[in-house]
């Protein structure tokens, strides 16, 4: 009598072990899973006014986006207000000093006057995507730093932020207390 009832209730039981076992698993798969989405913070750049340069500036993206995982910049969508705003004109180049947060809004002009001196664009353009992030000037210095920039030298088309520069922007959009800066807001000229 007592089997009866104790191996219905022992087969009930482990049916239940096992489909919280499953739940389990799932949900730590999805919670991993958000932490991951929670941890990049996605910035959106148009570059609709980017004349001459946009191609350039879709370059320099791809190098910001193959260097940092914390923060991905991403093409603005129709109607979707742009926390990078990249215009071309007529000045030096120069940018707005970040780290620009969601919602934020900084503004990269891609001067001519820069590749009127015979800078390389894609380097400028990384560049004061760099301020975008956060990054100041480190001049004078190297062609292997990017936030050298127009004291790399003339003949200098490295685009690629160097392993300080990355961690940087890792920290300023990572979970630390680098991550809680606020934007600078300061508009830093690249006067050659
Ligand atoms: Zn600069």
């Amino acid at each position: 009598m007592l089997r009866r009832i104790l191996t219905p209730l022992l087969i009930a039981l482990s049916t239940l072990s096992l489909t919280l076992v499953g739940t389990t698993a799932t949900a730590a798969a999805e919670s991993a899973e958000r932490s991951q989405a929670l941890r990049q913070t996605t910035l959106y750049y148009d570059s609709g006014q980017a004349a001459e340069y946009i191609d350039d500036v879709s370059a320099a993206v791809d190098v910001w986006n193959a260097s940092v995982d914390n923060v991905r910049l991403e093409p603005a969508p129709a109607g979707q207000r742009a926390e990078i705003r990249i215009i071309a004109d007529d000045g030096w180049p120069r940018a707005h000093l970040g780290p620009v947060r969601p919602g934020g809004q900084v503004t990269v002009w891609m001067g001519r006057q820069g590749t009127a001196e015979g800078h390389d664009p894609v380097r400028i353009a990384a560049h004061e995507l760099g301020h975008s992030l956060g990054l100041p000037d480190t001049k004078p210095g190297p062609c292997s730093s990017l936030m050298s920039g127009s004291t790399g030298g003339v003949d200098c088309t490295n685009a690629e932020p160097n392993a300080a520069e990355r961690a940087r922007v890792e920290a300023y959009y990572g979970s630390g207390a680098a991550g809680q800066r606020a934007a600078d807001g300061r508009v830093v000229v690249d006067r050659v």
